[in-house]
């Protein structure tokens, strides 16, 4: 194999490390704190209260703070290395003293909660709370929610094995599930749900269609007991809206929504405009199909992979030299960002032995430093997954001097940086790539995202809430969830698919995290945001760059209305902006059109 001079990285900068004397300073400093906020609780209570809420609030921001750090750099240091056992025994008990601090402030945050808004105004007067008003006020937005003190107990302690039990049971079923796969030679494998949802990734027709059975097969086995947990997770949240409707009317998406710092009419909005565009997903893929030699579509190829590469492997300088060259052409100092990053040596690339799987991008909060991680193998693939870390990395630096507090986004925004930098470095790609045959696998990347987040996330979405409004006194039997998934299904995809995926209410374990629900339309947003974001590019020329930038660091302190108001200069809830962020996604299929 070729030398790609993938590197590792240095992180003993922040800690020399897990031993040293700077990491157990730090660590004490945070058990002082926890205990200093204990200590405080009492008085809380007293006539004391705004002062000690107050006190308690600054010691909880340096608490967190050093407690992050600290986890942050034994994550990091064990993601090289999953065999790291001090590493490890570091990281548990962090998280130990994170639950020790979480309980210290439970009456805190009581406070913050319960306080009358004048009272609240006093608590944030205090100058080192200038930072948090933000943050404080998105922890009130459920205050005329809440329930009596000894009822939120009861909840909370009920929580755990009411309610997540239900997700756990799912986890642990699709984890026991096993299954006899024929591979292509014939030979008989046995072979759990994990594999099977990989094999759906692959390149053969033939062994995603035999994954996509087996999940099918496996799944209607268990049908019963998965439309239990569905049901009973849906049940259990309706409960809680209704209880919690004392005052004012509580919907069931009013949670998702608030953690994703959306209003319902920018949804609707979103989701109105992105009906009316499915047909360009369709016609997406039917495309699609034709490169695969069909005419539709099969419910099994929505993650088939870009057709063979042509190119040769890129060495790791070669893929930082092209990802610095097509930042540079949005600004030098987005080029100078990834550089550094190199030569700092913030990013783990290495093929090392025992590294964690898959990529991502962290960072040392008290630094500020960011540091990327991922195994680079020389692909197209890894390349733009290299650059779409780096993206992260970038969104973090350019935040670099604000308040952490104010540095938090929620998940509609999450991906802004990363999806923008992707497009960034394809984008240059495709004009640099000669033939159709180079072009196509770069092509197949953006419009495979189509119907992915266009078609396949709203039928999530839309079968979910449909579910929801169902639920009430009615159980949903199994046949009731296949029919509403094909009915839902046909509704978005219309002809442009052999069959519908009936089984999807099973299979796909988004339908079954116990937080948050609605697990699907923050990837429509965060989708079409970035497409809305790229093609501003093009109109704001020279003063793009630094559009771009604000943008980025208004994320963590703004709501998604707010945010898209200030720097589009149009609301959300209009169908305006979103149609807006569908532009490009028209010109990528057209160009796939003429590559194949
Ligand atoms: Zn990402």
């Amino acid at each position: 194999m070729q030398d790609l001079q993938a590197p590792e990285w240095d992180i003993d900068s922040e800690y020399p490390g897990l031993d040293s004397l700077a990491l157990q300073e730090d660590r004490e400093r945070v058990k002082g704190w926890i205990d200093e906020i204990m200590a405080l609780q009492p008085a809380l209570q007293g006539p004391e209260a705004l002062a000690t809420a107050q006190q308690m609030a600054v010691l909880q921001k340096q608490a967190s703070l050093f407690l992050q750090n600290l986890t942050s750099y034994a994550y990091l240091k064990r993601s090289t290395n999953l065999k790291n056992h001090e590493a490890r025994e570091m990281f548990d008990n962090l998280r130990k003293l994170a639950t020790r601090l979480e309980q210290a402030l439970q009456p805190l945050e009581q406070f913050v909660l319960r306080a009358d808004q004048s009272l609240f105004q006093q608590f944030l007067d205090h100058p080192e709370l200038s930072d948090s008003h933000f943050y404080y006020q998105q922890q009130r937005h459920n205050t005329s929610r809440l329930l009596p003190l000894e009822q939120e107990n009861l909840i909370s302690g009920l929580q755990m094995e009411g309610f997540q039990a239900w997700s756990t049971l799912y986890t642990n079923l699709s984890g026991s599930i096993e299954y006899q796969l024929t591979g292509e030679d014939g030979t008989v494998e046995t072979v759990g749900v994990a594999r099977l949802l990989s094999l759906l990734g692959d390149s053969s027709d033939e062994m995603r269609k035999r994954a996509w059975e087996g999940l099918n097969e496996v799944f209607t086995t268990h049908q019963e007991s998965c439309a239990a947990i569905l049901n009973a997770m849906a049940g259990w949240r309706l409960e809680m809206s209704e209880r919690r409707s004392h005052t004012e009317p509580t919907h069931f998406l009013d949670g998702p929504l608030h953690s994703n710092r959306m209003q319902q009419g920018t949804l609707a909005a979103m989701f109105d405009v992105v009906k009316s565009r499915r047909e360009l997903g369709q016609k997406a893929g039917r495309q699609m199909a034709r490169v695969l030699g069909k005419d539709k579509l099969d419910p099994w190829d929505g993650q088939a992979p870009a057709p063979e590469e042509v190119s040769k492997p890129l060495s790791y300088p070669d893929a930082m030299d092209l990802i610095v060259a097509a930042f540079n052409e949005v600004d030098p100092s987005m080029g100078e960002f990834a550089r550094m990053m190199q030569d700092k040596r913030w990013i783990d690339a290495a093929a090392l032995p025992y590294k964690a799987p898959g990529a991502f991008c962290s960072g040392l909060i008290k630094s500020r430093q960011p540091r990327v991680l991922m195994t680079y193998l020389g692909s197209q693939a890894n390349l733009i997954t290299l650059a779409h870390e780096l993206g992260h990395a970038f969104h973090s630096w350019v935040m670099r001097d604000m308040p952490v507090r104010q540095t938090r986004y929620p998940m509609s925004l999450a991906e802004t940086a990363s999806t923008f930098a992707e497009t960034v470095v394809r984008n240059y790609l495709l004009r640099q790539a000669g033939t159709p045959e180079e072009k196509l696998p770069i092509l197949w990347q953006e419009v495979s995202s189509i119907p992915r987040f266009t078609i396949n996330i709203p039928v999530r979405y839309e079968f979910e809430k449909r579910f929801y409004e169902g639920r009430g006194n009615y159980y949903f039997t199994p046949e009731d969830f296949r029919s509403l998934m094909r009915e839902t299904w046909n509704e978005w995809h219309g002809d442009s698919m052999s069959a519908a995926d009936e089984m999807f209410w099973a299979s796909k374990l988004h339908f079954y995290i116990s937080e948050p629900s609605f697990y699907n339309f923050p990837y429509t947003f965060g989708y079409l945001f970035s497409q809305g974001i790229y093609a501003e590019r093009d109109k704001r020329g020279d003063s793009f760059f630094s559009f771009y930038t604000e943008l980025l660091r208004d994320t963590g302190r703004m709501t998604v209305e707010d945010l898209i108001q200030k720097h589009f200069g149009v609301s959300a809830s209009e169908p305006e902006f979103w149609q807006g962020c569908f532009g490009l996604l028209d010109g990528y299929l057209k160009e796939f059109e003429a590559v194949i």
